[in-house]
């Protein structure tokens, strides 16, 4: 049951998944562009391949984690993809990946487009709550479904290939986000003599105290009605922007990580939805469509 793959790319995650395969008793070869990454692999037990396509030609499983799309194209350029089952944890957009999967179909080959919702320490290790979104070809995923499974948890996402860099990129431009509001944050206190490690329970328990009104937004976006069970309405919300911008002045602090949100808001508010909640500003972004 342990099958033989190859991993392409020995980079910081390719490695960490080289090793986390070579672990569980899988044997590998590797390939990677600067040799040098790949020999040091070799000591822990996996094979290295001189050339992507002779990687490629030594198992029927390839996983592919090289640093962007363009990199995969110019990887497999040439190599004989036909009969391979072809897993690409390279992290890409929606779009890429579709078109990735279609490039792999008319090769011969099966497709899952993969996002990696973990840092390299995280893998291997089933305490991490690491884990990969996958999608694509679901034949591909119910086979290799235990094998994807050694390096981090595995969560399906659906048949579209676009959708496993969908979900990847949607929670990665949330992080995004909360870690602009953690650094203003920071930069507020440390203007005075508060220490930021005394300050960091703090900030870490309080935005997990918030996480709940992910669940709330869900709803109204669902249903596009923003007046129902308002705690925070909006228009009381951009009142408080003032408070935030004047503290930020006081403490001469840039307020330009909030600025672009406070103004989407003050927008929301100006179109007359002051008593509704603010996950409404959702409607100032774009396209709906089915049921969300
Ligand atoms: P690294 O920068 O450590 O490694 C990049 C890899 O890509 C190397 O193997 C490099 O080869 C290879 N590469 C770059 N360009 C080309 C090219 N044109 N042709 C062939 N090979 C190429 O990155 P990571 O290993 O950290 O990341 C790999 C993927 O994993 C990325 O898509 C990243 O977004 C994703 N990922 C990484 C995470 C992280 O925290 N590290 C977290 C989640 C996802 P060479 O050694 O020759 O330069």
């Amino acid at each position: 049951s342990r099958i033989p793959l190859t991993v392409l790319g020995a980079g910081a995650m390719g490695a960490a998944l080289v090793r986390a395969w070579l672990a569980a008793g899988h044997p590998v070869t590797v390939w990677n562009r600067t040799p040098a990454r790949a020999e040091a692999l070799a000591a822990e037990g996996a094979a290295v391949a001189r050339t992507a396509a002779e990687a490629v030609a030594a198992s029927r499983l390839v996983i592919v984690c090289l640093l962007d799309d363009a990199s995969v194209g110019e990887a497999l350029d040439g190599a004989d993809l036909a009969g391979r089952d072809l897993v690409n944890l390279t992290t890409g957009t929606p779009a890429q990946g579709r078109a990735r999967a279609a490039w792999a179909a008319a090769r011969g080959a099966r497709f899952v487009d993969a996002g990696i919702m973990a840092v390299p320490p995280m893998i291997g290790d089933p305490d991490s709550g690491a884990y990969v979104f996958y999608s694509g070809s679901s034949a591909l995923f119910e086979e290799h479904r235990d094998t994807l499974a050694v390096p981090a948890g595995t969560h399906w996402a659906g048949e579209d290939p676009g959708f496993a860099a969908l979900h990847d990129v949607a929670l990665l431009s949330a992080m995004t986000g909360m870690f602009a509001g953690v650094l203003h944050a920071f930069a507020l206190i440390r203007a005075e003599d508060i220490a930021p490690k005394d300050f960091a329970p703090l900030l870490s328990g309080w935005l997990t105290a918030m996480t709940p009104a992910v669940h709330k937004a869900a709803e109204q976006i669902q249903s596009g009605d923003y007046g129902k069970d308002v705690v925070s309405n909006l228009a009381m919300q951009v009142a408080g922007n003032a408070t935030l911008l004047r503290t930020a002045e006081e403490q001469g602090v840039s307020a330009e990580l909030l600025a672009p949100y406070m103004a989407l808001t003050e927008r929301r508010l100006a179109d007359g939805h002051g008593d509704e909640d603010i996950s409404g500003v959702v409607e100032l972004l774009g396209r709906r469509h089915g049921p969300g």
